[in-house]
């Protein structure tokens, strides 16, 4: 039994290992319903959650959690006392804190950059979580935590990716990271046609004209540089053709 429930967690593991780039340690944010649950089945979070997930675990909350925990008193002392005990990461309620359901939704909005697992008892926020792309889903059920297999989401967006419908967001960056260190990134690549269409025809113009007008004469230094002058001042009247060219 134990055997099987590491087999798939394992299996779901690599699912986001190899397309949502997860990476130890594992960061979970556990909210107040899961840390309940953990107490009521004397399940010890600090010590099971590596085992299951075979690597190292950074356990997290919010204070919107803790908060919350707090303002329901008596009854969830205990939850309170164990979320306390994990890293309390930065949310965006400094100010005026929410409910630790939505709070929590808010830390895996943007693609879930920061990779977080949601530890929760909560359905509704499960059923949100299920929602978006790329965020594993824990939960205590009979007496034992359960990483939940990738949601219908997840796996939508792993296929589309496959598909080559859309690019996951870190190839994007690798991309991005490739073209500029060969220095061929859109922003230079942008600038080196224009200075060349820039640079090109100028300085023939110029000369055309210098000769019809005063083709035997040498071209003093003064003129020389109201040449120069002349290039700065065409960059931006150029641009128009440049672009329609
Ligand atoms: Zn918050």
């Amino acid at each position: 039994m134990k055997i099987k429930r590491q087999k798939h967690a394992k299996k779901h593991l690599s699912f986001y290992k190899h397309n949502f780039r997860f990476r130890e340690p594992y960061q979970v944010l556990l909210d107040g319903t899961f840390c309940q649950a953990a107490l009521k089945n004397q399940i010890q979070i600090k010590e099971q959650m590596p085992k299951y997930l075979m690597g190292e675990v950074q356990l997290c909350t919010t204070s919107c959690v803790i908060k919350e925990l707090e303002s329901l008193g008596k009854e969830l002392y205990g939850a309170k006392l164990i979320a306390q005990r994990f890293q309390v990461r930065h949310c965006a309620h400094y100010q005026s804190p929410v409910g630790g359901s939505a709070c929590l939704l808010s830390m895996v909005a943007d693609d879930n950059s920061h990779h977080y697992f949601i530890a929760t008892q909560d359905h509704e926020l499960a059923t949100k979580v299920k929602k978006r792309a790329g965020v594993p889903l824990m939960f205590i059920i009979q007496n034992t935590i359960v990483l939940d297999k990738p949601s219908p989401k997840s796996v939508a967006h792993v296929q589309a990716v496959q598909a080559g419908q859309m690019l996951p967001e870190h190839q994007k960056h690798n991309i991005e990271h490739l073209k500029d260190e060969q220095g061929v990134s859109e922003a230079t690549e942008r600038r080196g046609k224009k200075r060349k269409r820039v640079g090109g025809p100028n300085p023939l113009s110029c000369l055309k004209k210098k000769k019809k007008n005063e083709p035997k004469a040498p071209t003093p230094p003064s003129e020389q540089k109201k040449r120069k002058r002349k290039r700065k001042r065409n960059k931006s009247s150029v641009n128009p053709t440049v672009q329609t060219a």
